[in-house]
């Protein structure tokens, strides 16, 4: 349901007025967790200003040591929704728990699936069962067929309002956190009518190789690109040391218009 021969022309995921695929850039900017609503608030501001149409920010962080920040929870989401709704961003945010999906789906425009979860099957289930629009990121192990699968587990609920994502896979090389798999981009859109996004973020892990990856993304022909903001990325509970400040987003953003424009 998935590929193409099911279905030759690209689908367009509107969420919540923003639209992703066939030509509209879904442009998903935001902290890596909502840690505060004055925070929120800041940063919303300036990637709207910038130009970015989805406000991300993690409520139930997948957190790779028990003991780390988890997120706010319920409180996160609901900081994210007053936010979004603020400043007129649909929002999207990640369901790591089978028993949250309802939940989140209650505050959220689109549900995010996250790399450590890209096979957890229960849970695709579950997110699809919702008809909410999904971004699926791509595992940090998974082939791009292994994340096509993925993507046929949400849509056979019934829902082709997925936006798949490649955020990197894991390399042999430590320089950088991921390594980022470009072709991924083509290839996907050579099988699947499905959108597809790119995350350098997560893919290198450092703001410096951000924006080169961000413009080869949309140079690649990708339908958006997700990247994490934060005003003090020093004091983040999470990912901030890979985290643009408001101003060097406004920064790639502008570089990103110019290369789609010219794509
Ligand atoms: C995130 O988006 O903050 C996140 C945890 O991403 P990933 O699942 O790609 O690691
Ligand atoms: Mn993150």
């Amino acid at each position: 349901l998935a590929s193409r021969e099911a279905h030759p022309q690209p689908t367009v995921v509107d969420v919540a007025g923003t639209k992703i695929g066939g030509g509209h850039l879904g442009m998903i900017a935001g902290p890596c967790a909502v840690e505060s609503e004055e925070r929120m608030n800041d940063i919303a501001a300036a990637i709207k200003a910038a130009g970015a149409n989805l406000l991300r920010g993690g409520a139930y962080k997948p957190r790779t040591s028990p003991y780390a920040f988890q997120g706010l929870g319920e409180e996160g989401l609901k900081i994210l929704r007053r936010v979004g709704d603020a400043h007129g961003l649909p929002v999207v945010t990640e369901a790591v728990d089978p028993r949250h999906v309802e939940l989140v789906a209650e505050y959220a425009d689109m549900i995010q699936l996250g790399a450590r979860n890209m096979q957890n099957f229960v849970l695709l289930t579950e997110v699809g069962k919702t008809h909410k629009p999904v971004l699926l990121k791509r595992g940090m192990a998974a082939t791009v067929k292994d994340l096509m699968m993925s993507a046929e587990y949400v849509v056979a609920q019934g829902t082709t309002d997925v936006v798949l994502c490649e955020r990197g896979v894991k390399g042999f090389d430590n320089a950088c956190r991921n390594m980022l798999d470009i072709a991924a981009v083509p290839q996907i859109q050579q099988i699947s009518h499905l959108p597809v996004i790119v995350d350098p973020s997560h893919a290198t892990g450092r703001p410096e190789l951000i924006p080169a990856c961000a413009l080869a993304a949309v140079a690649a022909g990708a339908d958006g690109v997700h990247i994490e903001v934060h005003n003090c990325p020093e004091e983040a509970m999470s990912d901030g040391p890979q985290a643009l400040l408001p101003e060097q987003y406004a920064e790639v953003m502008g570089q990103m218009k110019k290369v789609a424009a010219a794509v």
